[in-house]
């Protein structure tokens, strides 16, 4: 039986889940950055100001929708010296009326001047206190989602953050895999923390790459691929929701579906597939001849009888993602795939 594991139906829809504007310490204004993106053909764009969760709905039109969030944080103190560790939220109601907000010390610096962006749906958000440390931000994020949001943990490596802070964490929905200013200033994250989290039994924690810009110059670096019924805040935030994207710096999936257990992933060209898994199973295409790969039937048929035969709790454990990469360094990304999701 084939299932799709990235929905049949729908349509393609790019979206940069991470920028700044003016509104904090962003140099180009929400008009400016709309204009950026749209023009590079994206459809979907989260303006994550830091600390001041502003809703855009003046910005949306036929082939544009912004989603409602928020870039929050918790810092040590200095940001070049101490860790801090950085949310971005996104709401599933894109007139949320409370927004998520902890370190009292962290509000926007500049929130005396983005008052003035205020509008009426601002002015319930409730001011939430939090110390810092894994069982502090677990009632960040446990806060977060009953209100109705997503969380997102930003550029570990950026804010210099390793296991000790993010090890524990529940509730995660995403973390950056690949954040262009991070990666600029030559911290490139990847995917090692999200394995991390799904060895220890997170099932989401959905591999997200973006750009953070706060200038042009780190605008359309990385990006995710929403498969969606429609534009439309609704359906873009259910797709968002259940991991119906894959997280992408360059590289385009046109389709991933498993069918009696064999893997088939098409692409636009790329020079290697690595099929990874928590265990000691990994297969791995590579380009041949200079001919890049569009195509790629992975037989997993004995990873998953033998997940299934030998240990009890192993196909609840064991998921599958893959891994797609140029010679020139583009990357993309699937979510994961636990066995036990896989029907026969
Ligand atoms: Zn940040
Ligand atoms: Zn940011």
């Amino acid at each position: 039986m084939r299932q799709y594991l990235i929905p049949e139906n729908g349509n393609f829809y790019k979206a940069n889940l991470h920028v700044h504007t003016t509104v904090s310490d962003g140099r180009m204004t929400p008009e400016e950055v709309k204009k950026i993106y749209k023009d590079n053909g994206y459809s979907v764009l989260a303006i994550t100001d830091h600390q001041i969760m502003l809703p855009h709905p003046e910005l949306d039109d036929e082939d544009f929708i912004t989603i409602t969030s928020v870039e929050v944080a918790k810092n040590m103190g200095d940001y070049n010296f101490l860790p801090s560790t950085h949310f971005n939220v996104y709401a599933k109601d894109q007139k949320a009326e409370v927004f998520p907000f902890f370190d009292p010390e962290g509000f926007w610096r500049a929130i005396k001047h983005t008052m003035d962006y205020r509008t009426e749906t601002m002015i319930n958000y409730e001011a939430k206190h939090f110390g810092y440390g894994p069982e502090e931000l677990n009632r960040v994020i446990a806060e977060c989602n009953k209100q109705g949001f997503l969380v997102c943990f930003n550029h570990p490596k950026g804010s210099l953050q390793n296991y000790r802070d993010y090890g524990g964490l529940k509730g995660l929905w995403g973390m950056e895999c690949y954040n262009t200013g991070a990666a600029q200033e030559g911290y490139e994250d990847d995917m090692d923390p999200i394995d991390d989290l799904l060895t220890e039994g997170q099932r989401k924690v959905f591999p997200i790459a973006s750009d953070d810009a706060h200038g042009e110059g780190s605008c359309c670096g990385g990006w995710v691929m929403i498969k969606a019924e429609a534009l439309e805040y609704s359906k873009i935030m259910e797709a968002l929701e259940v991991g119906d994207f894959y997280a992408s710096t360059g590289i385009e999936i046109k389709e991933l579906y498993i069918d009696n257990g064999i893997l088939h992933i098409e692409t636009d060209g790329v020079d290697e597939i690595v099929l990874h898994t928590p265990i000691r199973y990994r297969k791995t295409i590579n380009s041949k001849d200079g001919e890049p790969i569009t195509v790629w039937d992975c037989d997993i048929t004995d990873l998953i009888a033998d997940c299934r035969k030998k240990y009890d709790t192993l196909a609840k454990d064991t998921y599958f993602r893959l891994d797609l990469r140029t010679k020139d360094g583009k990357r993309a990304h699937t979510r994961a795939f636990f066995l036990d999701q896989i029907k026969d």
